[in-house]
């Protein structure tokens, strides 16, 4: 069997929700949203099912999985319905629609409900992707108050920048969503994953985890309060010596300098490991760091050996304890989201 593995370490997911609660204070959204960030949904939402005080997720398709594996928690659908029919399964399922457009609204309106609804009204408070504008956000919260099938509404918006060392923004976003709220009761939400870490004003009745829930910074690098969720492993299983101004892989894009002892490894591209991070990226091999040499094929990459390692069938982290995600989306210069989302072929182990 092919032996790259993703190893989901279900009580890290399960310390990072307690601590990012902890420091968010209040109520936190888990975010399950995109199969777990690629780490599963389902395993992972039993696995926080005691602990959360909801879960949130992109699509109603997303939530009726959880329902139908016996989540009985809160779930918010942080994009609201794709069409006005979805409604009846809002309902149906008890989920709780985020409004982020007038047509979701009148439909919502429009809708003959058996059980009140909790909405959550997003505000665009600068992101300029989703929601109502600031200007018109008291009549939207006000046509949905008035309405009786609407049990509550939790104003929320999000931020575009707050994973960024500049400020200015995410201040400002904090500002006009405040002052469009300004007379508006009822709970409200602000934070992701960075806002959550770097912004306390920030925090208000509920937070929304995604990434640092998996246990990868959203600033890049590590934060030592976040365990990694997620093990990329395989096994070196082929092995090979070559003399140094020695080609290797597709491209010849590496030449050894020195004599090599060059290790052959199952994982590539096409399970989602990035085709961008070649020659540099760091692997642990026996839980030393190494680096990868060359292109990163479809299916296989090499990897440079060192006298410490057995070489064949030594274990090979890709990221997890040794090898941060934050370093391998660096070297393929994108983020630890997409990175965690690709992950597919490898099979799924879960630890409690
Ligand atoms: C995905 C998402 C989140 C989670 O963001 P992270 O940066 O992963 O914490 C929070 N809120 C909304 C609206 C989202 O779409």
């Amino acid at each position: 069997m092919r032996p790259l593995q993703a190893q989901i370490r279900l009580d890290h997911l399960r310390h990072n929700y307690q601590t990012l609660k902890n420091i968010h204070g209040n109520k936190l959204l888990a975010v399950v949203k995109a199969n777990a960030y690629g780490h599963g949904a389902v395993r992972c939402a039993h696995a926080l099912a005691d602990l959360a005080d909801g879960f949130a997720v992109a699509a109603i398709e997303e939530a009726i999985e959880l329902r139908k594996h016996g989540i009985t928690n809160p779930i918010v659908l942080l994009e609201g319905v794709f069409e006005a029919a979805e409604y009846g399964l809002v309902d149906e399922h008890r989920l709780w629609p985020a409004v982020c457009s007038q047509w979701q609204l009148e439909a919502l309106l429009k809708h003959t409900w058996q059980h009140p609804v909790k909405v959550w009204l997003k505000m665009d408070s600068g992101m300029h992707r989703a929601g109502f504008f600031p200007h018109n956000y008291a009549a939207a919260y006000t046509a949905l108050k008035q309405s009786a099938c609407v049990d509550s509404i939790v104003k929320f918006t999000h931020f575009s920048c707050a994973d960024e060392a500049e400020r200015g923004s995410t201040e400002m976003q904090i500002e006009a969503f405040d002052l469009a709220c300004e007379g508006l009761e009822g709970e409200e939400s602000m934070a992701n994953s960075a806002a959550l870490l770097a912004y306390p004003e920030a925090c208000r009745d509920w937070g929304r985890a995604g990434i640092a829930l998996y246990g990868a910074s959203p600033f890049g690098g590590t934060d030592e309060r976040l365990k990694s969720v997620m093990r990329l492993v395989t096994e070196v299983f082929g092995e090979r010596v070559l003399q140094p101004h020695s080609p290797v892989g597709y491209g010849a894009s590496f030449y050894t300098k020195k004599s090599t002892r060059v290790g052959l490894i199952a994982c590539g591209y096409a399970d989602g490991y990035p085709r961008a991070a070649s020659t540099d990226t760091p692997v642990a091999i026996g839980n030393h760091r190494s680096r990868i040499i060359g292109r990163v094929s479809m299916d296989m990459i090499t990897v440079e050996l060192d006298p410490s390692n057995e070489g064949l069938g030594d274990e090979v982290e890709l990221w997890g304890d040794v090898v941060h995600i934050n370093e391998v989306a660096a070297a393929a210069g994108t983020i630890a989201y997409e990175v965690l989302c690709n992950v597919k072929r490898a099979k799924f182990t879960y630890f409690e």
